[in-house]
């Protein structure tokens, strides 16, 4: 698939648009800055951070660090505010109002849809298929994605936390070259690395991977996400971006909870998390009130309980949240549990005694 192929799949205004050029964009901030109106002096309690003025568009260092740690290259990445802001400019940039369809597989994370109906994308839908055992993509996806503009796969998928092959990845991208993107959520991945699909980046263009520093990375609050995918790609996302979308905080921040030496903390978490996840599944399997659990490959885990929202209400009252999946196809009385601390996942053990007897 040639460069052009690909930046023909993007809406033809957004190829069409000369991108605003910001201050720090057209300049670096060398000498003397008198080029974007920002005050020259810091404001009470900068701390060092110079947040008089504007912050660097893409920072190189959180670039290549991240390009780093998800085996790519900066090229390859776009940093984003969270994945949901790539979910969503993937949608504005690739899907044109009232024409282009957009391809999720339910149960899933509910951006996917939201984005394309705000972008005004028709839904298709291929849900997932219960074996029993764990939720598998149904026969009919490839005739599903038929000529859907973006087809969104998620693995560890929220909130089955089933997977996908990296086989199956593959066959959908080949089916869909020079028609249409197939995105890969793995807001999950670090939970089960050794699932990811960047290898297939290099032989599929029309590939795209989707990464959050918000799951095991502990950076929810500072909103942080990449794009991984063919630079034609990640140069058309860039064409709508918001000019200065990383606050200095959350990339200050998010160098830090980087370095080798936070990431061996984090590893020590996902191990302990990995054993709670054990812990809390074998507590569930033998509760009378839980008809069914799938442990799944990240950090949560899903039941079915006799009276679902009646069980998120109990635990609501009793101080602890649980989230209702209820309403998503093929999960009635699910209920997604995400893993704590020992402690907490102590109280949510003990609580689900109680609520059994
Ligand atoms: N994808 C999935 C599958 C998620 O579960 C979530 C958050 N719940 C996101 C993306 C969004 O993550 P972020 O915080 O990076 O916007």
């Amino acid at each position: 698939m040639n460069p052009d192929a690909l930046a023909e799949l993007a809406r033809p205004e957004i190829r069409a648009l000369k991108p605003y050029a910001s201050a720090r964009a057209l300049a670096d901030s060398a000498g003397i800055l008198l080029n974007a109106n920002e005050s020259p002096w810091p404001p009470a309690g900068d701390g060092g951070l110079g947040l008089n003025r504007y912050p660097d568009p893409q920072p190189a260092g959180l670039k290549s660090r991240l390009a780093e740690l998800y085996s790519t290259r900066p090229e390859n990445l776009l940093v984003t505010r969270g994945s949901d802001e790539g979910i969503d400019l993937l949608m504005r940039v690739f899907c044109r109002a009232g024409q282009d369809r957009v391809l999720v597989c339910p149960p899933c994370f509910g951006m996917y849809a939201l984005s394309a109906r705000v972008q005004g994308a028709e839904v298709v839908q291929a849900p997932l298929v219960d074996t029993g055992d764990t939720f598998e993509l149904p026969e009919d996806l490839g005739e599903k994605a038929g000529d859907c503009r973006i087809s969104f796969l998620c693995s560890p998928n929220n909130p089955t936390g089933s997977i996908i092959s990296s086989e199956t990845v593959s066959a959908l991208a080949t089916a869909q070259e020079g028609t249409g993107l197939v995105v890969i959520d793995e807001a999950y991945v670090e939970f089960a690395p050794e699932t990811s699909v960047i290898p297939l980046l290099a032989e599929h263009p029309n590939l795209v991977l989707l990464r959050t520093l918000s799951k095991a990375h502990a950076l929810a609050g500072c909103r942080l996400g990449a794009v991984i995918a063919n630079p034609v790609i990640i140069d058309l996302l860039r064409r709508i971006i918001a000019p200065y979308p990383l606050p200095t905080p959350t990339v200050t921040i998010a160098m830090r909870a980087l370095t080798e030496e936070s990431l061996a903390d984090e590893r020590k978490h996902l191990a302990m998390l990995a054993g709670e996840r054990d812990r809390v599944t074998e507590a569930l399997v033998s509760s009378p009130g839980i008809a069914k659990v799938w442990p799944g490959a990240a950090n949560f885990v899903l039941v079915r309980a006799a009276d679902g929202p009646r069980l998120v209400h109990a635990a609501a009252a009793a101080g602890i949240r649980l989230r209702d999946q209820s309403a998503q196809p093929g999960l009635g009385d699910c209920v997604r549990i995400t893993i704590g601390t020992p402690e907490e996942n102590t109280a949510l053990i003990g609580f689900m005694r109680e609520w059994n007897s």
